[in-house]
């Protein structure tokens, strides 16, 4: 019986892969220039980790998690997201004992329940960051500076960034409440999802797709932010205009998690369809104490690897090979094995396939997989200590030492001085 992938997972292949490394070293290199160091953390977590984490009234909570009993009793959860985790490992390794400031990124799978569509997976990837540590505007705006890097590296042009704040403690609950009564007296007319929202979480009734005609007149936190929440918004702001990063203001951008707090913001890309967003993330200052570590400020983000492969669109051509050895003979195959591993050693991204073939059946595979060069081993020219390389893009041809360095100077002619 032919057994397939369970619905909403699914296999990442070749060449779509190499978009996939190079979106993962992109990362690591830059998000490592703005002084970030990698964090890995477990798939699995205790369910009330998330559950304190994203809040009870969260959709990932209420109905996205995959959560299990464990024999011993204790409830599990595959990881829907990464903030979560990050903070407790922050927690329970004293990390914020060690280091004033701390800045993560991790790369990795997480699951949610949804239902699948395009760029829409149950496991999907995300690559994320976190500054923990600091509450000023200066590493909110650095962290937006670093996003737009990023997308530069990547030339994904079509990226943007919508911001908005979402206050804090003292100036949310007010504005909440306005937006509570807003709702209330338009309850009628809001759908089921939203008459909930209403009770558990208004403001994400700003967030209701459905609903965005009805409540176009809402009040919107932007305007009821306390001095501090304002001044914090407006240097963010201010900064990312003086690195010439562009930010749309979003002033119905709530984000779903219940944590965020000051800015808040979201990366839409084009190609993506329906789920256009790419990423997203903010600022979480509450969040370590409320799992029980230490008062210390966060922020950070979260980017969907599929979202940005869709929006890279999708598959590059698979990677070149730089050479193919086409040994004719037995002999000529233990040779070119042994000359194989040396030019791998210095750095070459080779294939060699076995003796007994054919020199058109070697010449077929080499352009197959793209080769620049083909090194043809024959007897004649084994004799000699010598092969034939073949440029496949001029045809040209040339005999060429049976040696390593040579090799590698006629196909390198710019690094090393030679040509074919
Ligand atoms: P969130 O933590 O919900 O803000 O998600 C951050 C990013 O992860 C989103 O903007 C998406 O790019 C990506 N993402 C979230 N859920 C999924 C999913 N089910 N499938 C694929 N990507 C997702």
């Amino acid at each position: 019986m032919k057994i397939n992938a369970v619905k909403g997972f699914r296999d990442i292949l070749p060449p779509e892969t190499e978009v996939w490394s190079r979106l993962e070293d992109d990362a690591r290199r830059i998000f490592r220039g703005y002084g970030y160091a990698e964090i890995r953390i477990p798939l699995l977590e205790r369910t009330e980790l998330f559950a304190r984490a994203a809040g009870e009234t969260s959709d990932i909570v209420e109905k996205q998690m995959y959560t299990f009993e464990d024999v011993d009793g204790v409830s599990l959860t595959l990881r829907p997201e990464g903030t979560a985790s990050v903070v407790r490992a922050y927690i329970e390794n004293g990390i914020y004992g060690r280091e004033p400031v701390s800045k993560l990124f991790y790369l990795g799978a997480m699951f949610r329940r949804e239902r699948p569509q395009k760029g829409r997976f149950r496991q999907f990837y995300q690559i994320g960051a976190e500054v923990l540590g600091r509450d000023d505007p200066l590493v909110d705006a650095e962290l937006l500076v670093m996003l737009s890097d990023y997308f530069s590296a990547l030339g994904l042009v079509t990226a943007r960034i919508e911001i908005n704040s979402l206050g804090d403690s003292s100036c949310r609950p007010a504005y909440r409440e306005e937006l509570r009564r807003f709702a209330e007296a338009r309850r009628a007319s809001l759908c089921a999802d939203c008459n909930r929202r209403l009770e558990t979480n208004p403001l994400r009734i700003l967030d209701c797709k459905e609903d965005a005609e009805k409540t176009r007149d809402a009040p919107v936190m932007i305007d009821h932010l306390c001095e501090a929440c304002a001044e914090h918004f407006r240097a963010v702001r201010e900064r990312l205009a003086a690195e010439s990063v562009a930010v749309t203001l979003n002033p119905r951008m709530v984000r779903g998690l219940d944590y965020y707090c000051r800015t808040a913001f979201e990366v839409v890309a084009e190609g993506l369809g329906a789920q256009n967003a790419a990423g997203g993330g903010g600022r979480y200052d509450g969040l370590v104490a409320s799992l029980g570590g230490p008062s210390v400020a966060g922020v950070g983000f979260a980017l969907g690897v599929e979202r940005l492969v869709l929006a890279l669109h999708g598959v590059e051509a698979a990677s070149e090979f730089d050479l193919f050895l086409a040994p004719l003979g037995e002999r000529a195959e233990a040779r070119a094995f042994r000359l194989a591993r040396e030019l791998r050693r210095r750095g070459l991204r080779l294939e060699i396939e076995p003796g007994r073939k054919s020199l058109k059946s070697h010449m077929r595979r080499a352009a197959k997989l793209g080769a620049a060069f083909v090194l043809i081993v024959g007897d004649d020219e084994l004799a000699r200590g010598t092969a034939v390389l073949r440029d496949m893009r001029s045809q040209a041809q040339a005999e060429t030492p049976l040696d390593p360095s040579a090799i590698l100077r006629a196909l390198r002619p710019s690094q090393t001085g030679g040509a074919l």
